[in-house]
């Protein structure tokens, strides 16, 4: 396929690309370069209302499509995102400013692999049967919604618009979609590939624009039944307001503040090495991302200064280059970390590591860059250690206790995910069963099986995706009883 990324992004509805209806268009910015590289649809309820105009009228049909004939759908999709990874990762990269190789292993990766996982999933889906002996049968039948919503950030973009939109499709419903405005590309070039795919028109419509605009007019359509939203508790909390009373589903992944619970007797080399991913990767810009560290007192001045000495190992620069961090997304977003560096100070925290914005020489000089950052000192209730920063920023705090590593972790209002590194299985077993997360992993971070629940507690969110769960989510139950 040939991908070119015109200058003015349009909408995708009913198989074709249209401008907005009100002509008004926004900035797109590259943020490792700080250049408006394109133009996207600022949409409103008139674009959202013509969406869901033609996905009405795709919807009869397709939710009658056999699950064969969605399965080879879908798959054409997965088979032609990988078809096409080059062309998406570096899209990903100009867009986002993550590193090129991590677009490739990771974002346009996973997004092939959504769609082949919900290909595959709704051909075994299936509902129950409840028999009352010798008086009645009951059989549930798990149908499409109708027209679902779909609103996705900018942290994994394609990624993470993929991961709702699959199921959506998968368990036969037609989708108005919105990916971020701050990383549209990826998204606009999915409507290419869904077409070439053979998805009918109407199916799936994305449109572009932004959350108070966009994002609302899905959310208050009253066509459209069901919200899955991932994005930041703020948005969510809006989310909810609105949807709440009309009644709709809702499925809300929201922002974290994750604990990684590290215990001396745990495999230090492994813990190090992942510990480090777990705190940078993605610039921090993952939802998943153990920003606050937590480390048994007798092991506290090791980790830190093997913790220091291999962060500073990581190159940060040309997210085209061989460098390990690349541009944070959005100038907003960079000045909102750096101020949330200087509150870090402010509350008497102490930066060990990093704490400035970087200037790489070359075309990146005018790019949003931030060195990786180490701060101390904090304890669990000021604000750095209990709001979201989103980005290469990192704590440490010392604990002596299974039961002070408990109390730390779930000192926050979040709670999305927690790490535990430990070789003591029982320790491990009980820290996971009183974490209050929606994943805990031990030993590992952000090891995914698709089959498993995905989502928070808390401030993190409401339901879960994954496996079974989405494909519940995205369908009604209606149980049908017959006297024998
Ligand atoms: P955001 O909430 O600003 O925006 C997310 C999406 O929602 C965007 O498409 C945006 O346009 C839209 N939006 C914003 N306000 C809206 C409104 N009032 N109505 C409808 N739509 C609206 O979040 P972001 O800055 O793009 O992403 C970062 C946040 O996402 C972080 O908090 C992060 O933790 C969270 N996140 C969570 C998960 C998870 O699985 N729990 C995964 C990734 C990111």
């Amino acid at each position: 396929m040939q991908f070119t990324i015109p200058f003015h992004l349009e909408n995708f509805i009913a198989g074709k690309f249209i401008g907005p209806l009100s002509g008004r268009f926004m900035d797109n910015v590259n943020p490792a370069t700080g250049e408006v590289y394109s133009q996207i649809p600022d949409s409103n309820e008139k674009d959202v209302d013509l969406a869901v105009s033609f996905a009405q009228k795709a919807l009869e049909s397709w939710a009658a499509t056999p699950a064969e004939s969605r399965f080879k759908i879908l798959n054409k999709i997965a088979d032609l995102i990988d078809e096409n990874s080059e062309a998406l990762a570096l899209a990903e990269t100009n867009d986002n400013g993550k590193p090129l190789w991590l677009s490739k292993k990771v974002d346009i990766y996973r997004a092939a692999a959504n769609f082949r996982f919900f290909a595959g999933g709704q051909m075994h889906f299936s509902a129950d049967s409840h028999n009352m002996e010798g008086k009645a049968i009951n059989y549930t039948l798990r149908q499409p919604i109708g027209i679902v919503g779909c609103i996705s950030p900018w942290n994994l973009p394609l990624y993470l618009f993929t991961w709702k939109i699959a199921p959506a499709l998968a368990a036969g419903n037609c989708v108005i979609a919105k990916p971020s405005e701050v990383t549209p590309v990826t998204a606009f070039l999915l409507g290419k590939i869904c077409t070439e795919a053979g998805l009918p028109d109407g199916v799936l419509n994305i449109v572009h624009g932004t959350g108070p605009n966009c994002g609302e007019a899905i959310v208050k359509h009253p066509k459209i039944k069901a919200i899955s939203f991932t994005g930041s508790t703020r948005a969510g909390e809006r989310i909810a307001s609105i949807a709440a009373p009309m009644f709709k589903k809702l499925s809300l992944e929201l922002g974290g503040k994750n604990p990684n619970i590290i215990f001396a007797d745990c495999n230090w080399e492994k813990m190090m090495r992942t510990t480090l991913q777990s705190s940078f990767s993605n610039q921090g810009q993952i939802c998943l991302c153990g920003s606050r560290i937590l480390i048994e007192a007798g092991v506290y001045e090791k980790f830190k200064t093997e913790f220091i000495d291999r962060a500073k190992q990581l190159t940060v620069g040309d997210p085209l280059e061989n460098n390990k961090q690349g541009a944070i997304v959005s100038k907003v977003h960079f000045d909102k970390i750096l101020n949330c560096i200087e509150a870090a100070k402010q509350e008497g925290g102490k930066i060990v590591l990093g704490g400035n914005a970087v200037k790489p020489a070359g075309r990146c000089s005018n790019g949003y860059f931030i060195e990786p950052t180490i701060i101390e000192g904090l304890g669990p209730n000021c604000k750095t250690n209990t709001e979201e920063i989103f980005g290469p920023v990192v704590t440490l705090q010392p604990f002596h206790t299974l039961e002070e590593a408990l109390q730390l972790a779930n000192a926050t209002e979040y709670g999305l995910a927690a790490t535990v590194w430990t070789q003591d299985i029982s320790r491990a077993n009980t820290l996971a069963a009183k974490l209050e997360s929606g994943i805990v992993w031990v030993n590992c971070w952000l090891l995914r099986d698709l089959r498993t629940p995905f989502g928070g507690v808390k401030n993190s969110g409401v339901g879960r995706e994954g496996g079974w769960e989405a494909l519940k989510f995205f369908t009604e139950a209606k149980n049908i009883c017959i006297e024998y």
